[in-house]
């Protein structure tokens, strides 16, 4: 095969040659991670940052050359200049990883990872929640630590949907077309000048799909794209847009994730040991994997072996039915040409994966695949684990629920990520100047303790303000430029009070996660936020999926209740909730809320991001909560009580969520101490949170649990070794 690779960034930027590797920073997605390399950019034309949403690329084609050419007159810019860009090399070229001092045998090898989406960045909208935030966080930490990874996904045509409001409340999706011009990614060629690009065999045709590459720190993100003039007008649209409900376009998706992604993988000459499936989307990968291990003259049960040993998978659904399946005569569709391939009849190789379900026929069920061809296997929180083994326990019918070999590990965020700039300045004072090296190591967490009240107080007040002004600016922006009913733009967040207690409750509009809960009571309510001593605020955000009306109803119930006058505008609908939004708004406010029907939420991750910003977190005891929570930290809504009644569960959960807010969360905040006028309790709450959560919950935590539990052993069994003590 051939395997000269060209990569070109098409570069139409005219920097000054004193500030041109700016254009290296915009082309690799380190900056995201790094607050005071964002600001770097931010500096050059604050405005023009905003109106550019974020996005270096677009950005530096569109500030105006006089205004560079005063920068490189600025001496306190360029020396920022030339400390950021000394610190983007250091990190490059650094050798002393974690990963290479912890596992230096293990360096050569290398890791893949697949997932159906990533949340890099709020320019990069080639996600659509938690999942894929997970993902991007995932790819960071793992450049960041070292570890050899490579990753795979789609680059989508239309990125996640825009969310508008209607004046009745009904969520309007719009499709943004992305313009590749305007995105970070790499172009490869082969030595023709061709762009490189990979197929699969769907019945009666052959797929392309053209290849790209993020720079994510050191490590590579693939992105496949298949609007390409050689497919049929059908395939083209194949990576339009994340999730797809249709079933035949959702297969083909699914299998150019995990067979084409291999082959991708090879294309560009990488030869991982293991390989990470981020949920069941990519799990046709290991039918390709056996494929070519059977064509390489292997027995399936050798091929079988091998591919269990190098996989590791982790699962992210706690209910049946939200896992992916297909029905079987799809797959009878997609699959006939490629079964033999492996050696299998039609039942054997049916064998692999299908289920029967209660709820409906034979399925082929990606995470059965999944789960029978890897021996790492994983939930995302303690709960959820146990969850998970129940769930599966069918799959190992002589085991009990307990010994089902499904662990867990907790999911966790990237610190640089979601931390703000000025409590990162804090915790460098504070905390030590090297604590960035020591994120999951509670020790370092202890000096919180050491930050002075007013400090903390001071830069926590300064967050909410910076979260009201984003909103009426946001505000201000939609009134001048569409077409909104003035009660649209007080439901925006205009009338906010920076002083007044802040709630924050920003999440997927699934109905699971009972965003209605609040408004159980809704008299109680606005005698809670409407208190003119004591005023609460509360700021909802999150998209419903296009296609759950139940979600979209759920979106216009809490839109009808937040223009209601009667609340006094203490109640707010942020539209188009994202990446950006969330960093404002888990920074910004002063509880983060989670209601989720417990044990639905398998872990959950705006909380963490919210914990160690010192936002307290109020919520169920389900996912990482059911971990986190130590009674000083947050606080809980209702108790582990399981009631079989929903009507019942959210009558006791409301109950507790309004009994907790009235007589301990609002009394806390108001209460300060005479002599300093702060709220001297709330803050030392505030400081337990962040001791408590941030190293736990950090993505550094996360990964390297990842590499110990997972993926060496599945490294050394690629070696042929054993793991010490096996
Ligand atoms: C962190 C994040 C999520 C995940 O949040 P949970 O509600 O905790 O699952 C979803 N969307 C965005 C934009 C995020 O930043």
């Amino acid at each position: 095969m051939m395997n000269k690779i060209i990569r070109e960034v098409p570069n139409s930027f005219n920097l000054p040659y004193r500030i041109k590797r700016l254009a290296d920073l915009a082309h690799n997605l380190w900056w995201v991670g790094n607050p005071e390399a964002a600001r770097l950019f931010k500096e050059i034309d604050p405005l023009a940052w905003e109106q550019y949403t974020h996005n270096p690329i677009v950005f530096l084609r569109k500030v105006e050359p006089q205004t560079f050419d005063d920068l490189i007159k600025d001496r306190y810019f360029l020396e920022r200049y030339d400390r950021i860009m000394r610190e983007f090399d250091a990190y490059m070229q650094k050798e002393d990883t974690w990963f290479h001092d912890t596992y230096p045998e293990l360096t050569d090898e290398q890791i893949a990872y697949f997932s159906f989406e990533y949340g890099l960045h709020e320019s990069l909208m080639v996600y659509a929640g938690g999942l894929g935030v997970l993902s991007g966080d995932h790819l960071k930490e793992a450049s960041d630590l070292g570890l050899p990874l490579v990753a795979v996904g789609f680059l989508y045509t239309y990125g996640y949907f825009s969310q508008r409001i209607s004046e009745d409340g009904w969520q309007e999706a719009r499709n943004i077309e992305l313009n590749f011009d305007d995105l970070p990614l790499v172009a490869l060629y082969d030595e023709d000048h061709h762009p490189i690009k990979i197929s699969i065999e769907l019945p009666g045709r052959e797929l392309f799909a053209r290849l790209y590459e993020l720079n994510i720190g050191r490590n590579k993100l693939i992105l496949m794209h298949t609007n390409l003039p050689e497919n049929n007008p059908q395939d083209r649209q194949l990576t339009d847009r994340l999730y797809i409900s249709d079933p035949e376009l959702r297969v083909s998706q699914e299998m150019l994730l995990g067979i084409g992604g291999f082959r991708a993988l090879q294309r560009l000459g990488h030869q991982p040991s293991i390989f990470h499936m981020n949920e069941g989307h990519s799990a046709f990968l290991t039918l390709e994997r056996l494929r070519q291990l059977i064509s390489d003259g292997k027995t399936l049960e050798e091929a079988k072996e091998i591919v269990r040993e190098t996989s590791v998978f982790t699962t992210h659904t706690p209910v049946p039915a939200g896992n992916d399946e297909f029905p079987v005569w799809l797959i009878d569709k997609y699959f006939s040409a490629y079964w033999g391939e492996l050696g299998l009849d039609r039942d054997e190789f049916m064998a692999l994966a299908r289920i029967k379900n209660d709820w409906s026929d034979e399925v082929f069920s990606m995470p059965v695949l999944a789960l029978r061809l890897s021996n790492y296997r994983n939930g995302v929180s303690k709960l959820h684990g146990e969850v998970s083994r129940k769930m599966w326990q069918y799959l190992w019918p002589t085991t009990p629920a307990e010994d089902v070999p499904i662990s867990y590990i907790t999911n966790g965020i990237h610190t640089g990520t979601w931390l703000a700039r000025r409590l990162g300045v804090l915790y460098n004072r504070y905390l030590g100047p090297e604590w960035r090296n020591y994120i999951d190591d509670p020790a370092i967490w202890e000096k919180v303790e050491n930050i002075p009240d007013d400090d903390l107080w001071r830069v926590r007040l300064h967050l909410k303000r910076k979260l009201i002004s984003y909103m009426v600016g946001r505000a201000r922006y939609q009134w001048e430029n569409t077409n909104v009913h003035p009660v649209q733009t007080v439901a925006s967040g205009v009338l906010l009070d920076p002083t007044a207690l802040t709630i924050g409750f920003a999440r997927r509009f699934a109905t699971y996660k009972r965003a209605n809960l609040l408004f159980r009571d809704y008299d109680r309510l606005l005698r809670i936020v409407t208190n003119a001593r004591k005023p609460v605020q509360i700021v909802f955000a999150g998209k419903a999926h296009p296609a759950d009306e139940p979600g979209k109803l759920l979106i216009q119930e809490v839109y009808r209740k937040v223009k209601d006058a009667r609340n006094g505008g203490r109640l707010v609908f942020l539209d188009d909730y994202d990446m950006d939004m969330a960093r404002y708004l888990v920074q910004g406010v002063d509880i983060w809320l989670n209601t989720p029907r417990r044990p639905r939420e398998a872990s959950g991750t705006s909380g963490m991001k919210a914990a160690m910003n010192g936002t307290l977190n109020f919520s169920v005891l389900d996912g990482w909560w059911a971990e986190g929570y130590n009674g000083q930290n947050g606080w809980a809504i209702g108790d582990e009580t399981h009631y079989d009644n929903l009507d019942q569960q959210d009558e006791a959960d409301a109950r507790s969520l309004y009994d907790t807010l009235e007589n301990e969360i609002v009394p806390l905040y108001y209460t300060k101490r005479s002599a300093d006028g702060l709220p001297g309790d709330w803050i030392q709450r505030i400081k337990e949170c962040i001791r408590t959560i941030s190293p736990c919950f950090s993505m550094t935590r996360m990964v390297k649990e990842y590499s110990t539990d997972l993926y060496l052993p599945a490294l050394l069994s690629a070696k042929g070794k054993k793991a010490p003590g096996t």
